[in-house]
Parts: structure tokens; sequence; C-alpha cells
């Protein structure tokens, strides 16, 4: 058994994120596992760049409200007990929304062999970040009412 010691809090780079991201990690990766996990916390507005993993990736709201959107235009609102399952080499982005923080654990395994565990690419638009709240307007199918 071992309790390790918590990197520091880091702030995620302004080269893959937009607006203030706080990153907690949990599991680097670094041992027979390959398993990564990070606590993420995103301000009001803030979000990923698009990318994509390699493996694919789970994320766990943990608490506040987000968004992870696709390609194809989809977005998914992401609420605290939710997962959302990003398929391997799906490009995609997650974030808060304009008003609320959004945290979530971020949780994959890393390419065997040491390979990178995300392929960073252009940021969202501040337009295809504000249609991502269209998603909350949304009406859920198959609730009261449809
Ligand atoms: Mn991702």
């Amino acid at each position: 058994m071992d309790k390790p010691t918590p990197p520091p809090t880091a702030k995620g780079p302004e080269q893959t994120f937009t607006g203030d991201v706080w990153i907690d990690s949990i599991r680097d990766g670094s041992d027979e596992s390959r398993l990564v996990v990070a606590h993420v916390r995103f301000t009001p507005g803030a979000r990923t760049h698009w990318h994509s993993h390699p493996l694919g990736q789970t994320l766990r709201c943990t608490d506040g409200i987000g968004f992870v959107g696709t390609r194809d235009g989809r977005v998914l609102v992401l609420r605290p007990g939710e997962t959302i399952w990003t398929p391997p080499g799906e490009e995609h982005w997650h974030g808060g929304t304009r008003d609320h923080l959004l945290a979530h654990l971020a949780m994959l395994v890393a390419p065997e062999g040491g390979g990178p565990s995300a392929t960073w690419l252009e940021a969202v638009t501040d337009d295809a970040y504000a249609a991502a709240h269209q998603a909350l307007s949304t009406p859920v199918r198959g609730t009261a009412g449809d």
C-alpha cells in the first residue's frame, strides 16, 4: 500500500486550454497499469482545445455543469454524477459553461511504449463555445411532457 504525496495543483497551459483551468494529477500513467487520472477544474468559460485520445477517455463530473462537444456538432451536458466516454481518436473538447465551473475526473490509459495520451489541436472558437449553450435548453428525450 502506498499514499503518495500529491503533486501541486497545476495551471492548464494556454497551448491546450482556453481560460483558467486547474489540474490535480492523481495517477500519471508511469506504472504498469498505465492509468492516467486527473481531477480537472474549469472556471466558467474555460475549456480544452480540440483534441483526441489514442485509447479514449472517461470523464466523470464531480461538481458544476459543463459540456463535451464533438466535430459533428453534438454537445452533451455533463452534470455531477454523470459520465461521458469519448472513443479512441474521436476529436472533442470539454469545459465549463459560461456561468458555471466544471470539475471532472479525466481517466484514460496511456499508450503502450510511452506515446502521448492526447493529440492537441486548435482552440474552440468563441462562436462554437457560445453555440454549445443551446444544449442546456434542449429537452431530454423521455422526460415528462415529451
Ligand atoms: Mn479529452
